[in-house]
């Protein structure tokens, strides 16, 4: 017996649990997004929600007490990028920290042979792959679930670079099945990333958030968000 079978029927038996009632409420509450999938999306994704809410670790930050609410919250927000695909549920991640808004992270960024630069940059969430944890700030979290239409999603594009991650790369490209995945892949997103990075250049609004032109990890996560 390996250890991935282990896992396999771990992973199985917590689908097959019944989903509490007042769980699913914080969802449709929380998350409108939820009632517009199908039936069996629903089924699908609160299954993965079973799942990632017994091998994710949470943690409260800047005095916030993490409760229910936020972790179902996050989670079936989080467990929409994995609907229709093999996952692994974010294999990189183990641990989620939540604040209760925006935060300050203090950084040291190396610029160059000996330079190194001290700065502080507000923010609302980040992740690192190398870094197992993902961070979000939760009034930006209730923001982002609630509204569907503005393209604007924290957790969607905090989750978008752990999938990126899947493939031990931050280049804007998930774990794809095939080397013709990959090269449609590319082919896209190279002429699409160009097209917003003009837009940006030219100071034309397009659909897409302009920080996705920051670089192609970006481009990932600022699509990912428009198209939910
Ligand atoms: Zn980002």
């Amino acid at each position: 017996m390996t250890l991935g079978f282990l896992k396999q029927r771990r992973r199985r038996n917590l689908k097959e649990k019944r989903f509490p009632a007042s769980w699913r409420s914080i969802i449709t509450r929380n998350f409108p997004m939820f009632r517009r999938l199908s039936p069996a999306d629903q089924v699908e994704l609160l299954g993965h929600v079973q799942v990632f809410l017994a091998e994710k670790h949470f943690e409260g930050c800047g005095g916030l007490e993490v409760t229910d609410e936020m972790r179902i919250t996050i989670a079936a927000q989080a467990c929409l990028l994995l609907l229709h695909r093999e996952t692994d549920y974010y294999p990189q991640l183990t641990s989620i920290l939540v604040y209760p808004s925006g935060y300050t992270a203090h950084e040291t960024r190396h610029l160059g042979a000996n330079i190194w630069q001290d700065a502080d940059e507000y923010r609302l969430g980040h992740t690192g792959r190398r870094l197992g944890s993902l961070v979000l700030a939760w009034e930006d979290v209730r923001r982002g679930a609630a509204n569907a239409s503005d393209g604007r999603n924290l957790v969607l594009h905090e989750f978008a670079h752990q999938l990126d991650f899947e493939d031990y790369a931050a280049d804007g490209a998930p774990a794809l099945a095939t080397k013709a995945e990959y090269q449609s892949w590319s082919r896209v997103m190279s002429r699409e990333f160009a097209a917003l990075r003009a837009a940006d250049e030219a100071g034309i609004a397009t659909v897409l958030d302009t920080y996705g032109a920051e670089n192609p990890a970006e481009f990932f996560a600022v699509v990912t968000e428009a198209f939910f």
